[in-house]
């Protein structure tokens, strides 16, 4: 870990020589006074009377040109921020260092008066914390200790109230900003409370409130210990996990009630098919690399564990996994006391319980399971999302053995036929399906391209791994095709003199949005990043071509 460099930070969140701006402003809010008193206690120790006259200008200020109204946390966050001034930061950058760095982290929590964000957050933590330290997430549980008692102070004050050295805080906030990753800051905050477990445990329930309090990082040592701790806690993330939980956005304020009503129904973290097919089955049935030991396929350690009923396992099973008895699934004490034979692998080895299928009750053994694990304190316990089903066809889907397969009894078989009735990855697609493909496919004579013109790989779905993805483009003088590369298919034309405007989404470049004057919907694409500039420049060129002919406007944003 490096120790902070005030260069470091700030040049991470502001342009350098960005023009001077005036921060003058009057201080005439309507809660100005509230203003005021934080400022008096804001790292009251270490603020000069001109200092605390500042941070109310740059508050005040702030909360005018954002339209927010002030909230306790920012006097917090910018507190450290305002300090850089005394090492020659002008105080512009200062504050523009403050305003970046709340819209690269909590970019809506001030906005929303209500701190709606947070009420998501909280369920993202319990459901992270349940995972790695599963006896701490049932002593919370049971004493109702609930998120919002301990982690408000980590978004609202960015930990700026549990690191008081500023030199310690510029170190964590330029790490945090390293990661490049929103949920970093639930992992340290898991990672703080692993660190002061003991303590934590030791004390009376009646009292934890106040240990929370006391709870804070005071030296460099218990800094980088803590840092470490969160990288093995990001490090034994579920890859798909972590994918479903950052699709639910919180700070997308449109969504975040939608987004908390699926979360709510979450008992544990969900992973999809095709994390647990690829890390449990032998490693060159499922990638093609050479070097098995340092393969970044592979990376933790699973065991799946079969939770249908004997009748459904008879028909079908994957390499690797573990049947569940027909003793557990008959005697409820045996289900109970299940994961005792899985002693040796605890801590080690991460558990996916799998059902028949989503949301099914009836002789649904997965939920009891997985409150075993928990009460005998197993981390890395987690269900598979859209159960046997979905996992078969991602077996299918990819020609992977299913052992003793008997395809005319096997249940998945004989319900996939209907292909409406499909589940993909479903938790994924509820919300987040982005470009939709017309289902029937539309005969089409003429198509212009050859077979030399070059397509370029797309997804339509952002949980889809891109190689993996059917589709392409083309791009020709006068249409763009979308193309099913494996059937060798045209599925639709769009005329490019339609197009009025295709836009990349700003955190995501590769993301494409193609916007057609005539009644056709919008359409959303995403390509290999390396290949996005190329595309749209073939685009932007047959574009101009065709506007010489006739009149109508694009915008092309790059
Ligand atoms: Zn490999
Ligand atoms: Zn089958």
């Amino acid at each position: 870990m490096e120790k902070y460099s005030i260069r470091g930070l700030v040049g991470r969140l502001c342009e350098p020589d960005i023009p001077i701006f005036p921060l003058e402003t009057e201080l005439n809010l309507p809660n100005q006074r509230v203003i005021n008193i934080d400022v008096l206690r804001t790292r009251s120790d270490l603020f000069k009377p001109n200092e605390k006259i500042l941070l109310e200008q740059l508050l005040t200020y702030y909360c005018k040109t954002e339209k927010v109204t002030y909230k306790q946390g920012m006097n917090e966050i910018l507190a450290p921020f305002l300090l850089l001034n005394r090492h020659n930061v002008p105080l512009h950058i200062c504050y523009t260092c403050f305003k970046n760095f709340v819209a690269k982290f909590i970019p809506t929590l001030f906005v929303d008066d209500a701190f709606k964000p947070l009420s998501g957050l909280y369920i993202v933590t319990q459901l992270i914390l349940k995972y790695h330290l599963p006896d701490l997430s049932t002593c919370f549980n049971n004493n109702e200790i609930t998120p919002d008692i301990y982690m408000t102070t980590w978004y609202v004050t960015m930990f700026s109230s549990k690191i008081k050295e500023i030199g310690l805080l510029y170190i964590f906030w330029q790490y945090l900003i390293d990661t490049n990753d929103n949920l970093f800051i639930i992992y340290f905050g898991i990672a703080l409370f692993e660190f002061f477990k003991q303590e934590i445990q030791s004390q009376e329930v009646m009292s934890l409130p106040n240990v929370f309090k006391k709870i804070f990082i005071g030296d460099y040592d218990t800094l980088q210990i803590v840092l470490q701790n969160s990288e093995r806690i990001k490090a034994n993330m579920p890859i798909t996990a972590d994918m479903i939980l950052k699709k639910y956005n919180m700070f997308c304020l449109e969504n975040t009630e939608s987004f908390v009503k699926v979360l709510e129904k979450f008992t544990c973290l969900l992973i999809l098919p095709r994390e647990i097919i690829m890390q449990t089955y032998p490693h060159n049935v499922v990638c093609k690399c050479l070097d098995p030991r340092n393969c970044k396929t592979k990376r933790l350690k699973y065991l799946l564990i079969d939770c249908r009923p004997i009748k459904e396992q008879k028909n079908g099973y994957f390499i690797n996994s573990h049947l569940l008895s027909k003793g557990a699934q008959k005697y409820p004490n045996k289900l109970l006391n299940y994961p005792k034979n899985f002693a040796i692998l605890k801590k080690s080895t991460h558990i996916a319980l799998m059902s028949s299928e989503e949301n099914k009750d009836e002789e649904n053994f997965v939920q009891k399971l997985f409150d075993s694990f928990i009460q005998h304190e197993f981390p890395y316990v987690s269900i598979v999302s859209g159960g046997y089903k979905s996992c078969h066809e991602f077996a299918l889907l990819h020609s992977l053995e299913i052992l003793s397969h008997k395809t005319k009894r096997c249940l998945a078989c004989n319900n996939c036929n209907d292909p409406e009735k499909k589940t993909t990855e479903s938790t994924l697609d509820n919300f987040f399906r982005i470009g939709n493909i017309q289902k029937t496919l539309i005969p089409i004579i003429k198509y212009d391209f050859t077979p030399t013109d070059k397509i370029y790989k797309c997804k339509i779905n952002e949980s889809q791994d891109i190689e993996e993805s059917e589709f392409g483009l083309i791009v020709t003088e006068k249409q763009i095709y979308l193309y099913n590369i494996r059937r060798k298919e045209v599925i639709e034309i769009f005329d490019i003199n339609q197009l009025t405007k295709i836009a990349s989404n700003k955190t995501c470049p590769e993301y494409f949005s193609f916007t057609f004057s005539a009644e056709m919907p919008k359409r959303a694409f995403i390509l290999r990043p390396e290949e996005c500039k190329e595309f749209l420049i073939k685009v932007r060129n047959y574009f101009q071509a065709l506007r010489n002919k006739n009149s109508s406007e694009i915008k092309l944003i790059e």
